[in-house]
């Protein structure tokens, strides 16, 4: 409440002394407002304070105990997982409430203990409270797909028997072939989110880091492992439920499942491939658990190889320095952020399909999949360099043999 009543004395005393940004910021409200179509140019609307969603002109939580939520207004620019508290409003108006009384304290305090998050299926906008109850009670309709792009159906020519047009290359989902902005083909209860705080991986409260192993290993090898891990949505972003750990030879080392420390929202089987029939009966394993077990045989000198092994050290809580990972490997031809799929590589570089069950992906076998593609990296690369060599060492042994007969 200070730092808040404080911001709006900084603000205010900013505003005064500042008729040049005064006057910019009218224009860019009037600016917005036309572009909204908004009438009132007095006031921030809701609709105004959550146009950094794209495809949420409206948000549910405008719903929320009479349209409290209105007052977070966040920059235009700003797209992150906007999961900041409602305190940091940038307007003085928005110390008062709407009929223009200042608040209490409490009705701040309430307003403060709401986040907003922005769900990572629809993208809409929704709010949870601090202790993770959704105050705003949304299905999330969505396209579990991705955008790719496909070859279109050739159209015959008009007044051409028999004659078809060029090739057209389309935008579509792979989920249901439906348009970039047609509305969504799958419902969710509720909305979710990824859970990252400020900072991507926010505070890193239960982390640990793997320690160096005090004895030199006799073979010289510290270990490589694959690891790929199944994860829910909570209402305090996505958890660990399953993880699965690979040899270099392709065996199983670990597989558990894993009890997620809040309640689950959705358990996201079509591509965990866990169910809550599988969680209730099998899991037995707490995250600590799973930490403690992987710190007995991987230690700091421990090669990881994964797909996007960030995600899945995260949702581990586990600090390692070395790591493989086969969406750098092998980059997307327009680079970062873009990424190849472990599905396309392995098609790609291995010549066999995987993630072919509908009924989800099996961490198993992505883990060996990608211990495979460095397998095959190396392999290849070696024999590159092999090539090489022998041809520059053939090249060498000429030229010595020209210098000294
Ligand atoms: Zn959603
Ligand atoms: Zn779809």
């Amino acid at each position: 409440m200070e730092n808040c009543q404080q911001e709006s004395h900084a603000i205010t005393t900013t505003r005064k002394t500042s008729n040049i940004m005064e006057n910019e910021h009218r224009l860019l409200e009037k600016a917005v407002s036309e572009t909204e179509g908004n009438q009132n140019s007095d006031t921030f609307s809701a609709n105004r304070g959550v146009a950094a969603f794209p495809c949420d002109k409206k948000l549910s939580y405008e719903r929320y105990e009479g349209g409290r939520c209105e007052g977070t207004r966040r920059p235009s620019g700003d797209r992150s997982d906007r999961s900041v508290k409602f305190q940091g409003v940038t307007e003085v108006e928005d110390s008062k409430s709407p009929n223009g009384t200042l608040k209490s304290e409490g009705e701040d305090q309430q307003l403060s203990d709401i986040s907003e998050k922005k769900c990572v299926r629809c993208g809409r906008g929704f709010c949870l409270t601090m202790e993770g109850k959704y105050a705003t009670q949304e299905k999330c309709i969505h396209h579990w797909g991705k955008i790719e792009n496909a070859v279109a159906p050739q159209l015959p020519q008009p007044h051409k028997v028999g004659v078809v047009g060029p090739v057209r290359t389309i935008r579509r989902y792979s989920c249901c072939g439906g348009k970039p902005n047609s509305g969504g083909c799958s419902v969710g209860q509720l909305h979710v989110w990824n859970g990252f705080g400020p900072g991507v991986n926010d505070s890193l409260d239960g982390y640990v880091q793997t320690r160096v192993r005090k004895t030199f290993p006799p073979d010289g090898n510290f270990g490589i492992y694959a690891v790929d891990c199944e994860m829910c949505y909570t209402a305090h972003g996505t958890e660990i439920i399953r993880v699965t750990v690979v040899a270099s030879d392709g065996h199983l080392v670990y597989d558990r499942l894993v009890k997620p420390e809040s309640d689950v929202i959705d358990y996201n089987t079509r591509f965990s491939g866990i169910t809550a029939h599988d969680l209730n009966e099998n899991a037995t394993k707490s995250l600590r658990d799973v930490q403690n077990d992987l710190m007995g045989f991987i230690n700091a000198d421990t090669i990881l190889v994964g797909h996007g092994l960030e995600n899945d050290l995260r949702a581990l809580r586990i600090i390692h320095g070395r790591v493989v990972d086969t969406s750098v490997i092998f980059p997307h031809s327009n680079g970062l952020p873009y990424r190849r799929s472990l599905k396309t590589l392995v098609s790609e570089f291995l010549q066999r399909d995987i993630q072919q069950d509908s009924s989800g992906h099996c961490s198993f076998e992505d883990a060996r999949a990608c211990m495979e593609l460095m397998l095959w990296r190396i392999r290849t690369d070696f024999n590159c360099i092999f090539q090489s060599g022998v041809q520059n060492f053939l090249q060498l042994q000429n030229k010595f043999a020209c210098i000294c007969f």
